[in-house]
């Protein structure tokens, strides 16, 4: 008999997922509260295991741009230390969102609703990727469904021009960071972190001048972009998930932020989710077991989630 696999986000994961079920074994259903938000979003960098699964059902953006050089900088400028080597590559989210859209099988129904009561799904198997407030988590781990607050907020942008390759890499110190990667088309991605007393919803222009305010010791080419941004610019307040032992139970999954939200400093949050997606897929095509799945992806993503927050600590010590 055809397996009912209900996933709740249609988001990165949530995607990814249905583009790689076989659909000759199983009935899927997407439900996305708000599928306009995937036209929304500024950049994301994508480590090669990310990369694979992409390229595997032709996702990767070709526009994708990987900077090959930069530096950790303290943040009025001084240069810490030069950081050569690929990094990850740069993809617009948009395009990435619409790729892995393109290569969802025509047999997936979506549905675009908002999930309120995910155990009332008719589905042999339900998937939550439905990102960090997610509603499914509390069915695998009832004491892990609220997500988690910091104090941080991330502002993003790209603006026109490249940035020079003395001001590319990341500027650390005295709690607050940003980072600046040249993107394709001439353009520059930047992001920046602060502790804010802001709440949400936020008032861009708000937090902007927040953010004007703390960065004013900043290096010039920071205070600059933050000058320069406009009301497109996205501001974030950063929630993280609880901390889940496992990812499975019963006929309930997570994936993605919904097991394993993380600050975005390692930017392993996207990668993270594509890669549980295709595993995950691979798992349920060959009919294997959720707990062998689970033993692997647990240990690996909860540690990206520790090494995250160890870096933000680290970051913004940083004198
Ligand atoms: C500032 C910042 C920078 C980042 N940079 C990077 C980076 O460079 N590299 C990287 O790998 N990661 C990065 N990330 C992390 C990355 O954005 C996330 O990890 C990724 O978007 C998670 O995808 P997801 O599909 O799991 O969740 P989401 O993107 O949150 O998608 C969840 C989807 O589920 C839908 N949904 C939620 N609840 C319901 C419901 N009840 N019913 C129906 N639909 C529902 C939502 O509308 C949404 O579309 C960054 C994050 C931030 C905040």
């Amino acid at each position: 008999m055809t397996q009912r696999i209900a996933v709740v986000g249609g988001g990165i994961a949530g995607l990814t997922l249905a583009a790689l079920l076989d659909p000759s074994r199983f009935e899927v259903t997407i439900h996305e509260a708000q599928p306009e938000r995937a036209v929304a979003g500024s950049a994301l960098g994508l480590w090669g295991a990310a990369r694979r699964v992409l390229r595997r059902i032709g996702a990767l953006p070709e526009t994708s741009f990987r900077p090959t050089a930069g530096a950790l900088h303290r943040l009025d400028g001084r240069r810490l230390v030069s950081l050569h080597g690929p990094g990850p590559v740069l993809v617009d989210r948009p395009t990435l969102l619409a790729q892995l859209s393109s290569a969802v099988p025509s047999s997936v129904r979506r549905l675009t609703e908002e999930v309120t009561h995910p155990a009332t799904l008719d589905a042999d198997l339900i998937v939550g990727a439905d990102g960090v407030r997610s509603r499914v988590r509390g069915l695998v781990e009832p004491s892990a469904a609220e997500r988690v607050a910091t104090s941080y907020v991330a502002l993003r942008g790209i603006r026109c021009g490249t940035p020079g390759s003395g001001e590319v890499g990341e500027y650390w110190g005295g709690g607050r960071l940003c980072g600046i990667a040249p993107m394709p088309g001439d353009r520059t991605y930047w992001f920046t972190t602060h502790r804010s007393t802001l709440t949400e919803p936020f008032e861009v222009a708000q937090v902007l001048d927040e953010a004007r305010e703390q960065f004013t010791s900043a290096a010039p080419v920071v205070r600059r972009l933050l000058d320069e941004a406009g009301p497109d610019t996205l501001a974030t307040a950063l929630w993280v998930a609880p901390r889940l032992a496992s990812y499975a139970r019963g006929r309930f999954v997570v994936i993605g932020d919904a097991a394993h939200a993380m600050l975005p400093n390692l930017g392993r949050g996207a990668c993270s989710a594509i890669v549980d997606a295709a595993t995950l897929a691979d798992t349920v095509n060959s009919g294997g077991d959720l707990r062998r799945w689970q033993a692997r992806r647990v240990p690996a993503t909860q540690l990206a989630r520790v090494g995250s927050a160890a870096l933000m600590r680290t970051a913004l010590a940083t004198p």
